[in-house]
């Protein structure tokens, strides 16, 4: 807040200057200028919002050295409210008869005035950033000089192996990767380069942020989901064309271990933190296995991701405090990857985690945070008030069910420990769709309630609903689509129910022979969680995507957003999280539209 009384002060300068001069006028025009001023100066002190990152990565295990990044995100207000402002000044000065020499004069000081304004405060903001993100002065560029220098004499990274990580993205469908938002930090990724020894130098590539090029590596390590798991093989059999051993895990490698052997030289099976010392060490004995299977371990001294290995350009920090998931729910493949027991990892690792990450944003990637006992609560009400009583000042989101908006206590604690928007896996609005997805936790709240609770908290719900189950029929297309209008779904998630390798879901659909592509590997990239891959019993193959694009596009309009963006402002008392829901909607639905485009080139080919 302290960030913006000096714009505000100034605003109020300006503002002053104007009033008399304004309130004196009748034309229109010129109350339609000042009017465009006001609103459009306001949002910059809602939108001039920034990025910072610094990356220090000048350690022993690495080649590289501190870089600070300065970044206006991409809603960056500056520009557009200054273009409309001068136009609109411009504009009038031109049309209003008679253009006075006063006329103009005012008009152009007015323009003037609303420039000078901008600046200010964009030179406020960057001094603001310049001083947090530490950007290295004229001594540090001499101490990462010599520390380069240091390092090239000794040999430093020519001297290594290098490990090259990379994260693959779908190519032909890539869904939600394609949002800003949706971009999370490669925590597993994060995680193997910690574990790996000094004889490598690591480097990180992620599909979701840059497209792969070939470059020298001495191993590479790939981890893809079912969906990205052609590009995957793809960039694996350039490497082994030229002889560079390639090792995959995540979870598609680890539920098809066998096709996965195929294509790469080694696969690493379950969590890696087990078994990355041994795939290293026999690589750099010329001894490389071809299965590794790592066995879950308490999250005790869970070695933390090498962060400075992370692009600036995620929009917040990812931290996981607990691994595993009790539900077992029939199309997710959590229970069987991470286990059916949750994990904890003790309360005051996280928190000293979290007060070495530099960005304020969060991610808390646990399946469920807050967990559906008495004990998973009690203890996510404990990591709450760590963060509260050590000021860490944050603000996250975090993914759960939907008992968060029932405990009065723990909404105040997460609120106040900074709290934005929480993801819950509502999936249907329907008992009985819930009760086949074996996602019964859901039918024994009210939704109406729990969502009234949530937002009365100032806490924004991210709504994921699932479309395509297996009595799915065109009208209860149309009644889901209505319900996420309708309710108090700020955010929203719209994905295809998809068989994924390793459910219980996937082995039905398989064996009742319901699959409808089952060229593999060629035909994963179609399980991607946005298409019809299995015989839906309720409605056929022509039918649902034309009825589903239809019902997106009315979930992602433009009337259906803006209703919610003043609705979000309002249950929420937040205007600033009612505009990022909007953005992000905004962005889901061009996700939305752009693959509906592909479906419909598919269908008319
Ligand atoms: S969908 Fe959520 S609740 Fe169900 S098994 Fe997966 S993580 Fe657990």
């Amino acid at each position: 807040m302290r960030r913006l009384l000096a714009p505000i002060a100034l605003y109020l300068f300006v503002l002053t200057l104007f009033f008399l001069k304004v309130v004196l006028s009748t034309h229109p025009l010129i109350v339609v200028s000042f009017a465009a001023f006001t609103v459009l100066y306001l949002l910059t002190l809602f939108f001039g919002v920034i990025d910072i990152s610094t990356k220090v990565t000048d350690d022993q295990d690495s080649n590289a050295f501190q870089t600070s990044t300065i970044r206006l995100l991409e809603t960056c207000p500056f520009l557009l409210p200054a273009f409309l402002t001068a136009s609109m000044t411009l504009a009038a000065t031109l049309i209003l008869p008679p253009p006075t020499i006063e006329r103009t004069i005012y008009f152009l000081s007015f323009f003037l005035f609303s420039l000078l304004a901008y600046l200010a405060e964009m030179v406020l903001v960057v001094d603001t950033m310049r001083r947090r993100s530490r950007i290295p002065d004229k001594l540090d560029q001499q101490r990462l000089q010599k520390a380069e220098t240091e390092l090239v004499r000794e040999g430093g990274a020519h001297s290594r192996k290098k490990l090259l990580l990379i994260n693959p993205v779908n190519q032909s469908m890539p869904g939600y990767s394609g949002s800003m938002n949706s971009r999370l930090q490669p925590l597993g990724l994060g995680i193997v380069a910690a574990l790996t020894p000094s004889e490598f130098y690591v480097k990180l590539i992620d599909e979701n942020l840059e497209s792969f090029q070939y470059e020298e590596a001495d191993l590479v390590g790939i981890s893809a989901l079912t969906s990205t798991v052609n590009r995957a093989y793809e960039i694996a059999a350039e490497y082994r064309k030229n002889n560079v051993s390639v090792v995959m895990g995540g979870i598609h490698a680890s539920m098809m271990p066998d096709e996965a052997l195929h294509h790469v030289d080694s696969v690493v099976i379950g969590e890696a933190e087990s078994v990355w010392q041994d795939v290293t060490t026999d690589f750099l004995d010329g001894n490389l296995r071809k299965r590794y299977t790592g066995v879950r371990l308490p999250l005790e001294n869970m070695v933390p991701p090498k962060r400075e290995l992370f692009s600036s350009l995620y929009p917040g920090a990812s931290v996981q405090t607990s691994r595993g998931c009790p539900l077992n729910c029939e199309f997710c493949s959590v229970t069987v990857f991470n286990g059916g027991e949750y994990r904890f990892r003790p309360i005051d690792e996280v928190l000293d985690e979290l007060e070495t990450i530099p960005n304020r944003d969060i991610f808390f990637v646990d399946d469920n945070l807050v967990g559906y006992g008495k004990h998973s609560r009690q203890r996510a009400k404990d990591l709450f008030r760590g963060m509260i009583e050590r000021h860490l000042n944050k603000q996250w989101v975090c993914q759960a069910s939907v008992n968060f908006g029932a405990d009065e206590e723990l909404l105040l604690l997460a609120r106040e420990s900074g709290c934005s928007l929480v993801l819950l896996g509502l999936e249907s609005d329907d008992r009985q769709e819930l009760i086949d997805m074996k996602k019964e936790i859901n039918v024994q709240f009210d939704y109406d309630t729990i969502l009234r609770n949530i937002n009365r908290h100032g806490i924004g719900v991210f709504g994921a609903f699932i479309f395509g189950v297996e009595t799915e029929t065109a009208k209860s297309i149309w009644r889901k689509a209505k319900f996420i209008c309708k309710k108090r779904i700020d955010v929203i998630q719209t994905t295809v129910l998809t068989p994924l390798p390793g459910t219980n879901f996937f082995r039905a659909a398989q064996e009742e022979d319901r699959l409808l592509y089952t060229d593999f590997p060629k035909d994963w990239e179609r399980y991607n969680m946005t298409e019809y891959t299995y015989k839906i019993k309720g409605i056929g193959k022509e039918e649902f995507p034309s009825i589903f694009m239809k019902s997106v596009k009315r979930i992602f309009s433009k009337r259906t957003l803006s209703t919610k963006l003043f609705r979000t402002a309002i249950h929420t008392r937040d205007l600033r999280l009612g505009v990022i829901s909007y953005i992000a909607n905004l962005e889901v639905g061009r996700i939305w539209y752009k693959i509906c485009s592909i479906v419909e080139d598919r269908l008319n080919r």
